[in-house]
């Protein structure tokens, strides 16, 4: 069975004191809760600090960032490599989230090579996808969702495949309060689910977690993660205050 897993995108928030007290209450909050992954995926710059005192605290939180460039090394002002995130301790990396997308014009090439280069580097992808709201209302979400999915994972191995996390993310539901119901959010996890077995077969679809996003709060939670396609979330606003990631966490 896929083990959920719950990962804390803090987007642009917290200072080294803020996100090293975060995680230190979180990890209080949380401990003996198993049977779910957890990850929280902080800004580039607290990266080192959260992995200094998730270490101290056991391990039991994983590290992940937000986003990566695909080469190695280089004249790349401004740009982090994979090799640096996993030097810092990172074991996931969010790929392609829908602000990247819409504010930074990253393209479905440009994330399949940040998963590939992520998986080079012994990264575990977060890949993220889903419809704007216009596209839902055109009745195209299959259609958009469906290039996304191709688009960024063109070219992987059934192997490769199987280790990856899909995030279903609606643009509409992000940080709008707005929740795709849990059936709504439960069919296109189950058309990615779908896609994917197409693309690399049965037993990587079957492996593949899939999370939904999009103002997941605790008292959510449990609906949407009660559904047969939907292994976990990712959490944005939610997950900025120990309480209430803690109490997505323990709905799961
Ligand atoms: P939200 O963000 O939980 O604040 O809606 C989710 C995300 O963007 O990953």
């Amino acid at each position: 069975m896929r083990v959920p897993i719950i990962a804390g995108n803090w987007k642009m928030h917290k200072t080294a004191g803020e996100a090293v007290d975060l995680v230190r209450e979180l990890a209080g909050l949380v401990a003996g809760i198993r049977g779910v992954e957890i990850a929280v995926c902080p800004p580039f710059t607290v990266l080192a600090a959260v992995a200094e005192q998730l270490q101290a605290l056991g391990g039991g939180i994983a590290l992940g960032a937000q986003n990566m460039y695909w080469e190695n090394e280089g004249a790349f002002t401004g740009e982090i490599a994979p090799g640096m995130l996993r030097d810092t301790g990172c074991r996931y990396v969010i790929l392609g989230h829908s602000e990247r997308r819409q504010y930074f014009g990253e393209t479905d090439t440009q994330v399949n090579k940040k998963v590939h280069a992520a998986l080079a580097h012994g990264l575990t992808p977060i890949v993220c996808v889903g419809e704007r709201l216009e596209e839902r209302e055109a009745g195209t979400t299959e259609d958009v969702v469906r290039g996304q999915v191709q688009g960024s994972l063109a070219g992987l191995t059934g192997r490769q495949a199987a280790g990856l996390v899909v995030a279903y993310e609606p643009v509409w539901a992000i940080g709008t309060g707005r929740t795709a119901s849990a059936s709504d959010a439960q069919q296109v996890n189950g058309f990615i689910r779908e896609l994917l077995r197409g693309m690399f077969g049965e037993e990587a679809s079957r492996a593949v977690r899939i999370q939904y996003g999009g103002s997941v709060k605790p008292d959510n939670a449990a609906e949407l993660m009660a559904q047969p396609d939907i292994d976990g979330a990712l959490v944005g606003g939610a997950s900025l205050q120990a309480g209430s990631f803690a109490g997505i966490i323990k709905n799961t």
